[in-house]
């Protein structure tokens, strides 16, 4: 049985929640297999601290592959460096986050990789007397939860939610090694070259980290109306989401989807407006902290699943809460 690894992931040199995340998820399979854990970070500008945070938050082993050439993220870029090291190290399993990122660099390793990959994983084992990872995730619409092993190809591949694990607390006194891999610069894939991010694309890394999210769904009626839900959601410094009925009729890019087949958070505080509560969208806000839901209709499914409910229409509640904040802004100044 080899090596076990999670992939970290940065932006701007800081590595985001979910690489330590994944250790939680990592740590529990390579101690059960008695292997190591290897994170693997591909990116730029990490520094020594931050890798060392790798390991006290779970890997025995670091393997950083770092150079401004590879600071953004270009899949074919990634996924040629991924498979080298895959090729070199053989490991039996590879984590990643269910990331935009994440979901699009694994399909393209694992076409390459000749290996099989289960996205979207909710539950993570191993089987006892095989060693085969049990990867379960959601099936026909939620319904059922189906576990599936891949036998025959290694690595065994996957990717998990992000925020569907806590991260293991920080232990200065574990010990690990971190190597330093330089990058080929034939691996670079010449075809992309990033100009630039648009200023909206900020957002939709925010979503799935953020302490706060405001969504909306169709009781908001058009696209404009989404104007005073961003409102509040800057007012609180939190992000902003949306349910699929939002995101289809062209009110929301899908990157704020949030649900099923949109994006999983686990905020401190999430506030449903003009969302019924269909059990695809729950699926994606059910770990929240606190849920508040504003819906004119006092039987949704989203008022059940709330710690606070209330019932009225989304055009008078919304004014008035941002009224009160926008008051107290002004006392508190
Ligand atoms: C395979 C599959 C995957 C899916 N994945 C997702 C997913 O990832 N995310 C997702 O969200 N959905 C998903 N869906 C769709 C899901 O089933 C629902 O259709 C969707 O979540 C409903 O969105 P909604 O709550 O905005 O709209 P609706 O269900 O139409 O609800 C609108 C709500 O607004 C309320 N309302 C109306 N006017 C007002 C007002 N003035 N003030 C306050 N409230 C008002 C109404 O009472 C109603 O409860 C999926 C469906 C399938 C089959």
């Amino acid at each position: 049985m080899n090596e076990v690894w999670t992939l970290a992931e940065q932006h701007n040199g800081q590595l985001k929640a979910v690489s330590f995340e994944l250790l939680s998820r990592g740590r529990a399979l390579a101690d059960k297999l008695k292997v190591p854990l290897v994170s693997v970070l591909i990116g730029d500008g990490v520094d020594e601290s931050r890798l060392r945070e790798l390991i006290e938050r779970g890997a025995d082993k670091v393997y950083a592959v770092q150079d401004p050439k590879l600071s953004h993220f270009v899949c074919e870029t990634y996924a040629k460096v991924l498979g080298r090291l895959i090729d070199e190290h053989k490991p039996s399993i590879l984590l990643a986050a269910a990331t935009s990122s994440g979901r699009t660099l694994m399909p393209y390793t694992a076409v390459k990789a000749h290996a099989g990959l289960t996205a979207d994983c909710t539950e993570l084992d191993i089987e006892e007397g095989t060693g085969n990872l049990l990867q379960t995730r959601p099936a026909i619409g939620g319904n059922i939860m189906a576990t599936i092993k891949t036998p025959d190809h290694r690595p065994q591949m996957a990717t998990v939610r992000p925020k569907s694990s806590r991260p293991l607390a920080r232990d200065a006194s574990r010990t690990g090694t971190i190597t330093k891999i330089p990058l080929d610069e034939t691996l670079l894939d010449q075809r992309v070259q990033v100009t630039g991010y648009r200023k909206d694309a900020e957002d939709f890394v925010n979503l799935e980290e953020a302490d706060i999210v405001i969504a909306g769904g169709r009781g908001l009626k058009k696209a404009e109306n989404f104007g005073m839900i961003r409102k509040l959601a800057d007012t609180l410094g939190g992000a902003v989401g949306a349910t699929r009925e939002a995101v289809d009729r062209g009110w929301m890019g899908y990157p704020h989807q949030i649900g099923l087949s949109g994006k999983t958070i686990s905020p401190k505080l999430y506030v449903g407006i003009g969302i019924s509560g269909a059990i695809q969208h729950l699926a994606g806000i059910k770990t929240s902290e606190l849920i508040v839901s504003i819906n004119s209709d006092p039987d949704a499914a989203l008022h059940k699943l709330a710690d606070f409910g209330i019932v009225g229409d989304a055009f008078q509640v919304v004014p008035a809460i941002q009224k009160r904040l926008d008051q107290r802004k002004r006392e508190d100044q």
